[in-house]
């Protein structure tokens, strides 16, 4: 009989990518999303598969789910710095009541649960590249606060109902994720960078740019996700791609491959940015034997035909 898998938040960019990847792996899949930032169109080709099956729910409230349930992602979250300074409450309630619903839910069905936890949790990092060892450099109460602490809360409580109530826990440490179906209008830097650029538009880079990040194509992602899931390893686990680049050099690196003509402005630098971000990812490759395949140049390409594509059909519904 095969698996069944529910993953919160599966209208999502990344929820969706998973569902799409755990139906190829044969699972029955039921999506539930309140769709608060995840978008129907996301996971409307899965419709009519008979393996899926989506459920609108808020999952801060009591989730129900008929029948029995193998595995839980739980990916219900804001998760890009403007929609969390929107949506602050929402943001600390899903982490936290949300986190503990599902915990709740996974222990009734016997469930193993896998937490989409953050490199946010290492706030402003004073070691680099980050390790999972590393306990973080966290401001509870700025505005970023009620997405690390939200999540930093996840992991507390995860564990605790791994050693207390001996459920079976994963726990992955996301780093910057890039690809088709993030949103256009979301605030990040890829997504603002790459429209406005399509755009002839200023490309805006906060502060001086000398900010690092280190983006990861969202297929090597999903891969290490899946690998993380179907492993042993309870403790947290880093999965992002370590190619590290400046903020400035990543807009000018944009710039070029859209062969646009737009220029870089500088923009006030947003509270609590973290200055550096890397992952160390020795522990999955030692534990799960994955690493990052896809580099930027061809996970930028595809991006950007996903975006050029994606503003067509905005444009087409504009003059309808
Ligand atoms: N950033 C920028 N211009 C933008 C949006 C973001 O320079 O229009 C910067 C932001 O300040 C940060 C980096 O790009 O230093 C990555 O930001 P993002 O919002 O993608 O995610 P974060 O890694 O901060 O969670």
């Amino acid at each position: 009989m095969s698996k069944t898998a529910v993953v919160t938040g599966g209208a999502g960019f990344l929820g969706s990518h998973l569902c799409d990847k755990l139906i190829a792996e044969g699972l029955n899949v039921i999506c539930i999303d309140n769709l608060l930032t995840g978008n129907i169109n996301n996971i409307s080709h899965l419709f009519g598969n008979e393996n899926f099956q989506f459920i609108k729910h808020d999952i801060t409230n009591f989730i129900h789910v008929p029948g029995k349930v193998d595995y839980i992602l739980h990916f219900a979250s804001p998760a890009s710095p403007i929609d969390y300074l929107k949506l602050p409450i929402q943001t600390l309630k899903v982490g936290s009541l949300g986190t503990h619903k599902v915990l709740g839910l996974a222990k009734e069905k016997n469930a193993r649960i896998l937490l989409a936890s953050t490199s946010e949790v290492y706030g402003d990092p004073e070691i680099h590249p980050q390790r999972e060892e590393y306990w973080g450099n966290v401001n509870p109460i700025g505005p970023r606060g009620v997405y690390d602490e939200a999540k930093r809360f996840a992991e507390a409580i995860t564990m605790a109902y791994h050693r207390f109530h001996g459920v079976e826990t994963r726990i992955v440490r996301i780093f910057n994720t890039y690809g088709p179906r993030m949103r256009l209008a979301d605030g990040r830097a890829l997504p603002a960078f790459v429209s406005q650029a399509l755009n002839g538009e200023d490309v805006t880079v906060f502060g001086d740019g000398s900010q690092t990040r280190s983006f990861c194509y969202v297929s090597d992602l999903i891969e290490g996700i899946y690998k993380l899931l179907l492993s042993d390893e309870t403790e947290p686990v880093n999965i992002g791609n370590p190619s590290e680049i400046t903020i400035l050099q990543f807009a000018e690196e944009v710039i070029k491959q859209t062969g646009s003509k737009s220029k870089i402005i500088h923009k006030e630098l947003p509270e609590d940015d973290p200055k550096v971000r890397q992952p160390d990812i020795s522990k999955a490759k030692n534990i799960l034997g994955w690493e990052p395949k896809v580099d930027r140049a061809e996970g930028l390409r595809i991006t950007i035909d996903y975006f050029k594509a994606e503003s067509r059909s905005q444009n087409s519904e504009v003059s309808i």
